[in-house]
């Protein structure tokens, strides 16, 4: 099922549109809110050791991709995956990309408990054939007014800015328009609906003509949009139930599930991280980095070497390898080729991969190019600080 584009067919992977890759077959499980029950967490993680090579890989839309997939492993994977509840509507797998607030509902902020209205717009949008041709790289994002998730510029957002009322957000910013929260997710989806009539070969709102979606209803106060994610800090967080969430990071997104076995829930988060609600006790989970200063925060990578073609070394290792010089600041996103897979939204340094070294880059702007990896790791460190 694949939508015109400007550039050729939507190409995106799914569970069931599995991507050739060089280290294998790779399929991506869309996780609403990016949430997983523990049996749902329990079922990946044993697909993953049975089918792939054994990790999940944390994508930048809180959705869990399992690599290394044999010729023929599709079949068995949707089966698992269906009987999981992880493939609610066949038709729809690949356009389930809703990034909801990681924590709502359950600390102390935000307006409201979004994670109803995620379960409505995630049934209504599986519910509707029509809106299956929505692209793969299509995203709602839901925000519960703490700023977590309306800064990654979905196509179309619902930021509550009080306990009864949301704004629409349409490529990631304020169109004016409020609605009842009892009645964003109709309005979410109409919205995509109208998306699908008006463009002719765009993949996302932002694509689209300005003023080419419309949309009628309430006006109210204009509302800012955060530039960043306001992220969840690491470590223990307080629930308002008086039990405890462990936020974690997953240094490059790469998660070996098997300490996390066990888990009542799982939320993945848009940040590559995990964060382990409703805890009681707190356990020792190998694995997550749950300390600042480690060095991991704000530093993503695409897969590299060898997991990609196309890409022209093993990033990953050369992130890893400069982590502890790489400094703090803006985010930095390290890349194997310009096409700059999984990179974060809004300001960041790019670290690209070149026939002839790095090239560091802030915005259009390059700071540096070099061959040598402690000259880049400095590069990137002064430019990670440099706002
Ligand atoms: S950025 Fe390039 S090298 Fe990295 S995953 Fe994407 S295509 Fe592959």
């Amino acid at each position: 099922m694949s939508s015109p584009t400007r550039s050729g067919p939507d190409r995106c992977p799914g569970a069931l549109r599995v991507h050739a890759a060089a280290d294998g077959g790779l399929a991506r499980v869309r996780l609403p809110g990016g949430r997983l029950t523990g049996p749902q967490f329990e079922a990946l993680a044993d697909a993953a050791r049975a089918l792939g090579d054994g990790a999940l890989e944390l994508t930048s839309r809180a959705n869990v991709q399992i690599r290394g997939l044999a010729d023929g492993a599709e079949e068995e994977l949707a089966a698992r995956l269906s009987a999981g509840g992880l493939l609610p509507s066949a038709g729809h797998e690949r356009v389930r990309n809703i990034a909801a607030s990681v924590l709502t509902g359950r600390d102390a902020l935000g307006f409201l408990d979004v994670r109803p209205l995620v379960a409505e717009l995630d049934a209504e949008l599986c519910a509707d054939p029509g809106l299956a041709e929505l692209s793969g790289r299509f995203l709602f994002t839901v925000d519960d007014g703490r700023g977590d998730v309306a800064a990654l510029r979905g196509d179309i957002g619902l930021l509550a800015v009080g306990a009864d009322a949301m704004a629409l957000l349409l490529a990631g910013a304020d169109s004016g328009v409020r609605v009842a929260p009892g009645e964003a997710a109709a309005l979410a989806l109409e919205v995509a609906r109208d998306f699908l009539r008006v463009r002719t070969a765009e993949w996302r709102v932002a694509e689209l003509a300005p003023g080419a979606l419309r949309v009628p209803g309430e006006r109210g106060e204009p509302v800012r949009v955060p530039a960043a994610p306001r992220r969840v800090p690491l470590g223990r967080i307080p629930q308002r139930d008086g039990r405890t969430a462990l936020s974690g990071l997953v240094p490059l997104g790469r998660l070996d599930p098997a300490p996390l076995r066990g888990a009542a829930e799982v939320i993945v988060t848009p940040w590559r991280g995990v964060v382990i609600p409703d805890l009681t006790d707190v356990p020792h989970f190998q694995g997550l980095v749950t300390a600042p200063a480690s060095g991991w925060e704000g530093l993503t990578s695409c897969a590299g070497r060898p997991g990609c073609a196309a890409s022209l070394t093993d990033v990953r290792a050369d992130a890893a390898r400069t982590r502890a010089s790489a400094g703090a600041g803006l985010p930095a996103h390290w890349s194997g080729c310009d096409r700059r897979c999984g990179r974060p939204p809004g300001r960041h340094v790019a670290v690209v991969a070149t026939p002839d070294g790095y090239e560091v880059r802030l915005g259009d702007e390059v700071r540096a190019r070099s061959r040598d990896l402690t000259a880049t790791a400095a590069a990137v460190a002064t430019t990670r600080r440099s706002e």
